[in-house]
């Protein structure tokens, strides 16, 4: 049984890249951190296609909870492989670096860093081991260029770019392939607090993107037909910055 980890798949970018997964006819493993009941409409969502899902609620976080969660589940299905992971879920937690507060800087690190860190050493040594596998992260605009009141999150996310380029030279010769997605402004749960009509003046394509179209990208590398791409970030931000 071939399965896709989707972390922070229960809503948003996550939900549409689970979607994405079962159209390419893998099962779907769906992390979530607290929200059930939408982790329970993606998994119907994915069952729709026609391929199996399962939930499975664990903080990315938290190194013990990763290890006890999901490598228990790894350790029970030594029959189920997982092929392709996606590390999307993530935080912000906005200020201005006089304002922001330690747990702020802690928590966004540990959530967009840490998780891909932990989430990612549970599984990449099966890969490596079936030489085959595709690790896709969902870094940020932030995370290239930079932005005023995220240093928290453009230093995650440009943490895990650098993770991303290293690893992929790490376990290329393996034939598992690491690559990043970078939206720019995505309607989702995220973005809901922000001013859309100023915003979207600065968009040469004049509006927000669909999480669809972020998973689309991730759908793209995710294909065996993408065994030549690596180590590669793909911006997908209406020509915002490029
Ligand atoms: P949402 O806020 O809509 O959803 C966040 C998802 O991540 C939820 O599924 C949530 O689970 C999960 N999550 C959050 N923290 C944890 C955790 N500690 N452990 C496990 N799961 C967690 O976010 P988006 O869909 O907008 O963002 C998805 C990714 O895309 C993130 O990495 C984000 O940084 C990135 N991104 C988003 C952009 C945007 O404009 N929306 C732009 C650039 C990048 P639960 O439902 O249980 O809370």
């Amino acid at each position: 049984m071939k399965f896709a980890l989707v972390t922070g798949g229960s809503r948003g970018i996550g939900r549409a890249i689970c979607i994405k997964m079962a159209d390419l006819g893998y099962n779907v493993l769906i992390n979530y951190k607290s929200n059930e009941v939408e982790a329970n409409i993606t998994s119907l969502l994915v069952e729709e296609k026609g391929v199996k899902s399962i939930t499975i609620k664990f903080d990315v976080s938290d190194k013990n909870q990763v290890q006890e969660v999901l490598g228990g589940w790894i350790e029970s299905h030594p029959t189920y492989e997982i092929e392709v992971l996606v590390n999307n879920a993530g935080i912000r937690e906005d200020a201005l670096m006089i304002w922001m507060k330690d747990e702020q800087w802690e928590r966004v690190i540990n959530t967009n860093l840490g998780g891909f860190y932990y989430v990612t050493k549970m599984v990449v040594t099966n890969m490596i081991l079936k030489k085959y596998g595709r690790i896709i992260n969902i870094v940020s605009l932030s995370g290239l260029k930079g932005l005023p009141g995220q240093i928290n999150y453009s230093a995650a996310k440009a943490g895990v770019i650098g993770a991303t380029k290293a690893l992929a030279q790490e376990i290329g010769r393996k034939g598992v392939t690491v690559n990043a997605v970078a939206p720019g402004f995505i309607k989702t749960d995220m973005t809901d607090d922000l001013n859309e009509k100023e915003l979207q003046t600065l968009i040469p394509l004049k509006r927000f993107g669909l999480p669809e179209e972020v998973a689309h990208v991730v759908g793209f590398l995710a294909s065996k037909e993408s065994a030549y791409i690596t180590a590669e970030v793909i911006s997908v931000n209406g020509g915002l910055y490029s």
